[in-house]
């Protein structure tokens, strides 16, 4: 195709292309399906899945299985309440505990495949401490950000690509790397980012789903203020891309009496 003729087509691709995140309601790139991504995000978690060592017993395994399915139900009854309970259908909710002690991370998939390292359990303390991260990546998954971020590589590649993506034409040639680029998980390459606007959008959507899964939301700043006294050889994918600590901290507080709000209506 001949680039005067992708200037013309780009424009009106990227309107028709754009969705919008649910709670805070920013309008974000969508050049790919949930459909294309969400089976490809599955087969990723499993081959995880069976590298590292899964718990499978045991407080701390309970605690993350139970805070995720809180919140997940938490999730489903406002997007019910909202008559969006379609946004869900293809989400596959998981989580799942992996052993390793030197990792302080945790990250969600797309289609809301969970994993935390065990490293993470000291600076979460308790269930309503896992509650704080577990709303983090459920709200990653909810607001579409590994399909926002793979969208944004693809455009970021080529324009033919997203023509041909657009047109319907061009899913088969996304690879699994790039699906693992976009959950912000973890691959050969090393852990990638979520970009800083994830990042805040993931606290405030997480704090609110919370709060909506009966978590005192006043729990997260002091998780941040934990987290950061933490130093480490592998920072959590939320901290990679540092909103500043003193930024995320306040900007939580600042969130809290809305958050309150959801914890009354839901709770
Ligand atoms: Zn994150």
């Amino acid at each position: 195709m001949r680039k005067s003729i992708l200037l013309l087509v780009l424009p009106v691709i990227f309107i028709s292309q754009c969705a919008r995140v649910p709670v805070t309601g920013r309008t974000q790139l969508k050049l790919i399906s949930n459909d294309v991504i969400i089976p490809m995000s599955f087969d990723e978690y499993k081959k995880v899945k069976e590298t590292a060592t899964v718990i499978t017993e045991g407080n701390q395994v309970e605690m993350v299985k139970k805070a995720g399915s809180r919140i997940q139900k938490a999730v489903e009854v406002y997007f019910k309440d909202l008559g969006k309970e379609n946004y869900l259908t293809s989400y596959e909710w998981e989580f799942n505990l992996i052993e390793d002690d030197k990792t302080a991370n945790a990250w969600c998939m797309p289609g809301g495949k969970v994993a935390f390292y065990t490293g993470i359990m000291p600076i979460c303390q308790d269930e309503t401490g896992v509650a704080v991260v577990m709303g983090h990546e459920i709200a990653h998954a909810i607001a579409n950000h590994g399909r926002e971020r793979v969208s944004q590589t693809v455009a970021a590649q080529t324009g033919l690509s997203i023509v041909s993506i657009a047109l319907g034409g061009g899913a088969s040639t996304l690879t699994g790397e790039m699906i693992m680029q976009g959950a912000g998980a973890v691959t050969s390459m090393g852990i990638l980012k979520f970009s800083r606007k994830h990042e805040s959008e993931a606290d405030e959507m997480g704090l609110y789903f919370m709060a909506m899964a009966g978590y005192d939301p006043n729990a997260a700043p002091a998780f941040w203020e934990r987290m950061a006294g933490e130093g480490g050889d592998s920072p959590p994918e939320f901290l990679s891309t540092h909103p500043s600590h003193d930024t995320r901290i306040s900007d939580l507080k600042k969130n809290i009496p809305k958050a309150m709000e959801y914890y009354n209506k839901y709770n």
